[in-house]
């Protein structure tokens, strides 16, 4: 029986992809697997054609951009953009509204970059992003680095940060195709995969081609934008299944309205969602409401010894992974693109029973 999952990544993903992959999977092509072929041979290349340009619609990625898959994750890339786009001493700018823009700062300073916050909301505690125009950029920064969705605190941009003639380098590991966004706002996009692409095991990387030319000599090959970009990101073996799986997905997301549709039915989820917890004095959401993220929604309890008994009860009924991030506790239902609006209903139906109990 299929469940509503709730996790934050590797997330639920839709069962038609699921059961798509698992027809094809014993003979995917000339009796073997997907996961079985050669990645130089011509079935999967076209895959792996297709599927960058099921993106490139998706997304109407401008032709000025070069779409990577790369393995390594999100965390990959934390290391792969300051190697790629900046030398040891040079200046970045960071804005910090939770904790993986924090990580990715800390791997920048490991690579020597001279990084200066231009924004931390660390005393709202991440639970905002800071105002439009409220930050000055250096006009000297060799990028400005942000995560538009923070999973852990679920802070969201409701905005992309203008940053004059610096390149914006967005983490969208936890937003990347929920609405749709303008690509040539931003220097470099990253994003695991495991949220709303599919499997883990992956990062795609949109780089600006402008900016594929000023890796620092050391750069590793792997993680070398332009050496991946001239070799269709195959310099290496690349992860075949999760290119295949993602090509599903972005049909999946076509068949349902493109990033519109996504757009539409994300916001629908996350009004239900934070609409029931504001309405109840049982629950509470701490993220200021402009900051709120449609993905993940965490929640406390005016009683958190009963924590653990909302995750095990919500788990029998059939709604799983809403324990909240290790480092803050409470709960977090993370409602990426494949949550059908009826499993935020049955989350909703599930909370107020459980508050009718324990109130
Ligand atoms: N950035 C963000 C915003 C994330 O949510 C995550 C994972 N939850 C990461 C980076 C790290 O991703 P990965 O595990 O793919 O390295």
């Amino acid at each position: 029986m299929r469940v509503y999952n709730f996790s934050a990544g590797p997330a639920m993903m839709p069962l038609e992809v699921i059961e798509e992959a698992q027809s094809e999977l014993p003979d995917w092509k000339g009796g073997m697997s997907v996961m079985e072929v050669s990645h130089r041979g011509a079935d999967f290349k076209a895959c792996a054609a297709e599927t960058e340009q099921s993106l490139r619609e998706v997304m109407r990625i401008p032709h000025s951009y070069k779409v990577l898959f790369l393995q390594g994750g999100a965390m990959g890339q934390f290391a792969a953009v300051p190697f790629n786009l900046a030398s040891a001493g040079d200046p970045v700018d960071f804005m910090l509204t939770g904790q993986w823009g924090t990580k990715a700062l800390k791997e920048a300073g490991r690579m020597g970059l001279m990084a200066n916050v231009v924004a931390d909301e660390k005393p709202s505690r991440y639970t905002r992003v800071p105002d439009e125009g409220s930050f000055s950029v250096n006009p000297d920064a060799r990028y400005l680095h942000y995560t538009p969705n923070e999973t852990i605190g679920g802070v969201e941009f409701g905005y992309v940060p203008s940053t004059g003639q610096v390149p914006l380098v967005a983490d969208m590991s936890s937003t990347i195709l929920s609405r749709p966004i303008d690509v040539s706002k931003f220097g470099v996009i990253y994003a695991g995969t495991q949220k709303n692409m599919g499997p883990a095991g992956m990062a795609v990387v949109i780089v600006r081609d402008d900016l594929l030319d000023r890796a620092r000599p050391s750069t590793p090959s792997i993680w070398h934008y332009r050496t991946q970009a001239d070799n269709d990101s195959m310099l290496n073996t690349p992860p075949t299944f999760s290119i295949y799986l993602l090509g599903k997905i972005l049909a999946w997301v076509n068949r349902n309205g493109g990033l519109a549709g996504m757009a539409e039915r994300n916001r629908a989820k996350a009004d239900l969602l934070y609409g029931f917890i504001d309405a109840s004095s049982f629950y509470s959401n701490p993220v200021e409401p402009a900051s709120r993220s449609w993905m993940n929604v965490p929640f406390l309890m005016v009683n958190p010894d009963l924590n653990k008994k909302f995750v095990a009860d919500a788990a029998a009924a059939g709604l799983t992974n809403l324990g909240g991030h290790r480092s803050v506790g409470g709960m977090r239902a993370s409602i990426y693109n494949a949550m059908p609006i009826e499993g935020v209903q049955a989350l909703i139906e599930f909370m107020k029973e459980f508050e009718r109990v324990h109130a």
